[in-house]
């Protein structure tokens, strides 16, 4: 059970700010309209943390994140730490490993604390009423992430990671790390066997291995990669060769890779 509910809090600020629309404001306009101390620092290994002094606490980014949309979610995320947990946050240090708003695994007491955070974090910068709206009879693509994650600034990582959770098409989402499968998640209707993968490479076949194996990286406009059915699910001989898709988002500076795969 949640301690907290941050999706109500994130919807009852914007609320209370007259926010209609996120993409009317910044995230740090928010922030500052709350009165919240906030400065940017160099920070080593972290993107992010709460520094408590007496009787204030300050949040602090770090000045180096090259990314606007992981900036944002980082201030969102601290934001919700702060509102939510600043009182008994111990020891608070957001690197990408808690800002991985997908590995909700751990359910140790600082986990709990990140998913909130994340939770909050997602919902502020996107609602989901705004999110529903957008993928409303919406087939998946990868032009459709591209262009909410542009519209409100979200990576495209958090995007596909609703998706799976309410988007209108059936999906799965596969995670890899270093040439080795972590962890797959999938919509509710993705009615298909997956494959056993976890914890060792990503098919031969499939758009994630062509990553790991040579460094491919497709463009924009071939982000949608054909591949089989039988790529990372286990089907009948006869279906083997049906044509499936796979859209492989690189993080090649953590060596990451997640891939949707769906058919049309
Ligand atoms: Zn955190």
């Amino acid at each position: 059970m949640m301690k907290n509910n941050p999706r109500k809090l994130a919807l009852e600020i914007l609320t209370n700010f007259g926010i209609d629309n996120p993409r009317d404001v910044t995230i740090e306009d928010v922030i500052y309209a709350l009165n919240i101390p906030l400065k940017y620092s160099k920070l080593t290994n972290c993107d992010g943390r709460i520094i408590h002094g007496e009787g204030k606490s300050l949040i602090v980014i770090n000045d180096s994140i090259d990314f606007e949309t992981r900036r944002n979610f980082t201030l969102a995320h601290e934001l919700g730490h702060y509102l939510m947990h600043r009182n008994d946050l111990i020891q608070h240090v957001d690197d990408s490993a808690s800002l991985a708003w997908f590995d909700t695994k751990n359910k140790t007491k600082i986990s709990q604390q990140e998913i909130e955070a994340n939770t909050f974090a997602a919902e502020i910068l996107l609602p989901t009423h705004l999110f529903t709206e957008e993928v409303y009879k919406q087939p998946f693509d990868p032009n459709l992430i591209r262009s909410i994650s542009d519209k409100y600034n979200v990576s495209r990582s958090s995007i596909i990671y609703r998706f799976v959770e309410m988007g209108n098409h059936p999906i799965c989402v596969f995670y890899t790390k270093d040439n080795k499968v972590s962890y797959w998640k999938r919509s509710k209707d993705f009615n298909f066997k997956i494959k056993e993968c976890t914890r060792i490479p990503p098919p031969h076949d499939s758009v994630a291995a062509e990553f790991f194996d040579d460094g491919t990286i497709y463009p924009l406009n071939e982000s949608k990669q054909e591949i089989s059915k039988s790529t990372w699910l286990e089907v009948k001989e006869e279906y083997a060769d049906d044509t499936f898709y796979e859209y492989c988002l690189v993080h090649s500076g953590t060596n990451l890779t997640i891939s949707v795969i769906w058919e049309d």
